[in-house]
């Protein structure tokens, strides 16, 4: 009897290994930037195969019955962007300071879910969320991951990390009866021990790295954009402890002390970078950090800061100060050889509109390749995903993309994106 039956179980096995009901799904693409190498190419097949690519060959290969075709024969097509600094938890408008004494966590969530959703239609199949309320990105992340929910593929920091009075001090700016006291718990340090337990916190959290406030900032209320606000010791528990956790570093910084105080300490990324000069590019060639220099974010700010009444009084000198900074500075950092990474500080400025930042790096001097390429392969390595992520290679996860026309000749194509793939599921097409 139990031979019998191991011999009938093993009889289905080898059925359900056959390979009936096998489909492939074949992408002719009539341009094709793989972001492997800076070259476009013509008439492409791309084969898919569940979430994976497992081919890509020259010309316009035929099906076999029972396999997919999708014709993108009059379109470019481009590895899914990503966006390595987004927040989707808010998008900043002149009703947003007191929205945390209105509204409930359900309320960041939903709305969440929706700028989520934009931004993944919007071409950009991975992001970092860096820096939230509420634990809304990792709850989305999973969410997303589920199927719940339509979004990009997330790589969450949770709450970011400040110091008492800092950028990220959840209180800043609240009358004094109503500020507590945050801790590391809330994300707010001071000293050491308490760095170390907020990163454990975000272990805990279910975090997949670690933003840090290294400077002041434009939209807290506070007074200085710019000043170093972590101490030496403070930053090297922070990398240190975050390294245990298999935990990347992304730095928001302004000011130039602040910033080098974390290139030394061993951190992953400076975000936003605005005051750094030639000596601090040099120290970023040195340490091989990435910069991420969300131009849109400046841009957005600058604009703003010129309609009275729409920032608080603290705020709005600052972002008409440092907004405007940022292109130059990216520029100067792109020609001095810095490693670029795509970032676009989404959540100041409309999420969706991501693509923004693609015109404003090619203003600054950068080509539309190596633009693509920082939000393809570059942000894959910034994330140490470059095996799965970043490009359109044999063995690497379906997240492919395709505007009509071509980017190279006009950077604004990348605003149209009709085609969206993500993990070999198609979501736009
Ligand atoms: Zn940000």
């Amino acid at each position: 009897m139990n031979k019998t039956l191991s011999v009938l179980s093993l009889a289905c096995l080898t059925a359900l290994t056959l390979p009936q009901g096998y489909a492939a799904t074949y992408i002719h693409a009539g341009k094709l930037i793989t972001a492997e190498t800076n070259q476009m190419l013509s008439e492409q097949t791309i084969i898919v195969d569940g979430n994976k690519i497992i081919a890509i060959e020259g010309g316009y290969k035929t099906p076999a019955a029972g396999d997919t075709l999708i014709d993108l024969r009059q379109h470019t097509v481009l590895p899914g962007l990503m966006d390595m600094h987004t927040h989707f938890s808010s998008q900043i408008s002149a009703t947003s300071y007191g929205e945390g004494q209105r509204l409930n966590e359900a309320d960041y969530a939903l709305r969440g879910a929706v700028f989520a959703e934009k931004t993944l239609m919007a071409g950009f199949t991975t992001v970092r969320e860096l820096g939230d309320s509420h634990h809304v990105s990792v709850a989305l992340r999973k969410a997303i991951a589920q199927g719940f929910v339509k979004g990009p593929r997330i790589y969450a920091a949770g709450k970011s990390l400040a110091t008492t009075g800092g950028h990220a001090d959840p209180t800043n700016g609240l009358a004094y009866l109503l500020q507590g006291d945050p801790g590391p718990k809330e994300g707010v340090i001071n000293g050491p021990d308490e760095a170390r337990k907020a990163v454990r916190q975000r272990y805990k959290d279910g975090a997949d790295l670690i933003k840090i406030t290294a400077t002041g900032g434009v939209l807290s209320v506070a007074k200085s954009g710019m000043n170093p606000q972590f101490t030496d010791d403070e930053l090297a528990a922070i990398v240190s402890t975050a390294r245990d956790y298999g935990f990347k570093v992304a730095v928001h910084a302004h000011g130039k002390e602040g910033m080098q105080r974390a290139i030394k300490a061993g951190v992953d990324s400076i975000e936003h970078g605005t005051f750094m000069d030639k000596e601090t590019m040099a120290l970023m060639k040195k340490y091989g950090t990435y910069y991420v220099p969300t131009i849109s974010a400046g841009k957005w700010v600058q604009q703003k800061a010129e309609i009275d009444g729409f920032f608080p009084d603290l705020v709005r000198p600052k972002a008409a100060s440092i907004g405007p900074l940022i292109q130059q500075t990216f520029s100067e950092a792109y020609k001095a050889g810095v490693k670029i990474a795509f970032g676009t500080d989404a959540g100041v400025g409309a999420h969706g509109d991501n693509w923004l930042e693609f015109v404003y790096m090619t203003e600054a001097g950068m080509p539309a390749m190596a633009a693509i390429q920082s939000a393809t392969i570059e942000g894959a390595r910034l994330l140490g995903m470059e095996q799965e992520l970043g490009s359109i290679k044999a063995g690497k996860l379906a997240d492919i993309i395709a505007v009509p026309g071509n980017p190279l000749d006009d950077i604004k194509t990348l605003g149209q994106v009709s085609f969206v793939m993500k993990d070999g599921q198609i979501y736009k097409q």
